[in-house]
């Protein structure tokens, strides 16, 4: 009887990978790091964590041994607000020789590929913070590279699924990389979940690309076909210049534009559209509408109130709407909202899902989703 066979299986079968990387904001380590210690202790794997100012990215060590892949899997990145995107990855700090680095990772990669078999694909990234930004050219430059060597040895499987796991590498410095795996049915869909959007054409500000992002990020092709059809109605409180709203009319849909500044003139003059110079806190819509749209500089736990008071008297079957964050206690504030928002729908019995997202195009704010599938008890007092 071989008495190693058992143990050979094991340490085959046992993932490399110790801790997860996660990708954030610059400036909100320490909420993705509060955030993700309190989910992975509700996932039963809690750990400890390290975030660096600025750094752009956090590491979290669940503390049972060999439990980061599992913990990758068991976070949902897509239900998180700080992370971007998420990994897990081995924890190893021998500088990498210039020159000779292609081989030292796919050295690093070796366990990897033995435990997975095969990746589905390469994703090559660095932080979103000064340091990381310098890096582009280096991950770039190494893309192609390690794809072919990586292909040479049979590691990047010809026909890849959604489950098999994605080889990452984020580089700290020129000299220092952490090598990992992700899952593609749980990841960002963009490398460092950074989307690569253009401003689309004749829109009068940027904040059209927060709407498109969140609009790819929060729902699947065909729930966004279905939920945002042409005829559907949209309510844009704070719309000017008029950004939400010239997304809403590209798509077909008919909105009332709540705000005292004036609306680009292209938007204004879109037969589909009402401007209303009223004070968005104010105003009520003559009878529900499928969307409320919500970008008025606030409070957030007034944005907050506002968005529960429209799905609590059923104004609208859907809301998204964005929260700025005060400078300090962001964490706290964004508990509270989100608590301010769901309690008065949970006392009369409202369903709801609520996603809060710092986007990429957020700076110091938070995007939310609020739908509320069809609810026999709303009371639509209109
Ligand atoms: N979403 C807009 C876009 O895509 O162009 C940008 C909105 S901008 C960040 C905020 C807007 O909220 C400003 O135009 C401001 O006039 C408006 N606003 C602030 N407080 C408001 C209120 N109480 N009622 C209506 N509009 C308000």
């Amino acid at each position: 009887m071989d008495l190693f066979a058992g143990r050979s299986i094991l340490l085959v079968a046992m993932d490399p990978c110790n801790q997860l990387f996660l990708y954030c904001r610059a400036g909100f380590e320490q909420e993705c790091l509060t955030e993700c210690a309190a989910l992975a202790k509700a996932a039963g794997l809690p750990g400890a964590g390290s975030a660096t100012m600025q750094s752009g990215h956090v590491l979290f060590q669940p503390d049972a041994p060999g439990m980061a892949a599992q913990l990758a899997q068991r976070l949902s990145v897509r239900e998180m607000t700080f992370a971007r995107h998420l990994l897990a990855v081995e924890n190893h700090d021998q500088p990498l020789t210039p020159g000779n680095r292609i081989e030292q990772l796919l050295k690093r990669f070796t366990p990897m590929a033995v435990a997975h078999k095969s990746f589905s694909s390469l994703w090559l990234g660095a932080p979103d913070s000064d340091i990381g930004k310098a890096l582009a050219p280096l991950c770039r430059s190494l893309q192609g590279r390690l794809e072919s060597a990586m292909q040479q040895r049979g590691w990047l499987a010809p026909d890849p699924n959604p489950k098999q796991a994605r080889a990452e590498i984020v580089f700290l410095t020129g000299t220092t990389a952490l090598v990992g795996i992700s899952w593609p049915n749980n990841s960002s869909p963009w490398p460092m979940g950074i989307p690569r959007l253009r401003l689309p054409a004749g829109s009068p500000s940027r904040a059209a690309l927060k709407l498109e992002e969140a609009l790819i990020f929060m729902f699947t092709p065909e729930e966004r076909k279905k939920l945002l059809a042409p005829g559907k109605t949209v309510v844009d409180l704070g719309a000017a210049p008029g950004g939400w709203s010239f997304i809403m009319l590209r798509d077909g849909l008919t909105v009332t534009a709540v705000d005292r500044a004036n609306l680009a003139a292209e938007v204004a003059a879109s037969p589909r559209l009402r401007h209303l110079r009223e004070d968005g806190f104010r105003y009520r819509p003559s009878r529900p509408v499928d969307w409320l749209l919500c970008d008025m500089v606030e409070q957030p736990r007034r944005i907050a109130d506002l968005v529960s008071l429209w799905a609590a008297e059923g104004w609208c079957r859907s809301v998204l709407f964005n929260l700025k964050l005060p400078m300090k206690k962001r964490h706290e504030e964004l508990q509270l909202c989100r608590e301010r928002m769901v309690a008065p729908l949970q006392k009369v019995g409202i369903r709801y899902q609520l996603r809060l997202r710092q986007l990429y195009h957020d700076r110091e704010e938070v995007t939310g989703l609020l739908r509320l599938p069809d609810n026999p008890t709303r009371k639509q007092r209109l």
